[in-house]
């Protein structure tokens, strides 16, 4: 497997706070990656820097091999094949299911084209495909306003596809949903790998090992540890940056 992402050396630095300090990261095309840390370990603004919202001030951020760092701009880096979902679902609520799936597909295009034209049998395919993918085939006609919130993330994981991105960048997916959707969704994440890198932030331990891959520990910035869920859960550095915390407590 080859080298799908590598963060060489990465500081941010806010007024003299680093929010990343000299952080190393590396991971391979194929992988699902986990990633979890105390609450201001740096996990959002480590994907602030991947999607270019945040540059750094030193280091290099290598997406398939081409220098990111300093050079894109998010809407650049969407194209480049990374594709990111946010804590809160940003769907239409005022369109229906497939229409918000319909817009992802073809975004370069604009909202009026692509609603007031018929979509090619191609693009319907893909959209059922989709649809049966996050398991919302059901509801392909209710507008998205109308969808509870688990249904509104798996509409968001759903358009995200839509994008083929090679890189998958998920913030906390399962906050907020019920035991039932959490497996829904490790479920989901674990299909879509078989054709998508991931990167998962996640506080859910219960869901961390249901996915079962590499975990990677941040902490004040920096890469604490790495290893399996077992391994990251029974390290005496990691355990102690969580001390403090109620026993289960570990967060993302
Ligand atoms: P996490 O997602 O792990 O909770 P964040 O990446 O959101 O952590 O934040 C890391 C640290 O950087 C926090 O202490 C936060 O207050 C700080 N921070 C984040 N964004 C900014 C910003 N734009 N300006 C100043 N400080 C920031
Ligand atoms: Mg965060």
């Amino acid at each position: 497997m080859t080298t799908l992402l590598e963060i060489q050396e990465v500081t941010v630095d806010f007024d003299g706070f680093k929010a990343l300090n000299n952080l190393n990261f590396s991971m391979k095309t194929g992988e699902l990656r986990v990633v979890i840390g105390p609450n201001g370990a740096g996990k959002t603004t480590f994907l602030d820097v991947i999607t270019g919202r945040v540059q750094p001030s030193t280091g290099r951020v290598n997406f398939k091999g081409k220098n990111l760092a300093k050079k894109s701009s998010e809407h650049q880096i969407v194209n480049l094949g990374i594709g990111r979902k946010f804590q809160t679902p940003r769907v239409f609520t005022n369109l229906t299911v497939t229409e918000n799936l319909a817009l992802s597909l073809k975004r370069a295009k604009g909202v009026f084209k692509v609603l007031f034209n018929p979509l090619s049998k191609e693009n319907l395919t893909r959209i059922e495909n989709i649809l049966e993918r996050v398991g919302l085939a059901s509801k392909a006609l209710f507008p998205a306003g109308l969808l509870s919130h688990g249904e509104k993330q798996s509409l968001e994981i759903g358009m995200l596809i839509a994008q083929d991105p090679d890189l998958l960048l998920l913030d906390e997916p399962v906050a907020g949903l019920t035991d039932r959707e959490t497996e829904r969704t490790a479920a989901l994440l674990k299909d879509l790998n078989q054709d998508h890198s991931i990167i998962v932030i996640e506080h859910d331990m219960a869901f961390v090992r249901e996915i079962a891959s590499t975990v990677s520990v941040l902490h004040q910035g920096s890469l604490l540890c790495e290893g399996s869920v077992q391994e990251v859960q029974n390290d005496p550095k990691v355990i102690e940056v969580y001390l403090g915390y109620p026993e289960g407590a570990i967060h993302a």
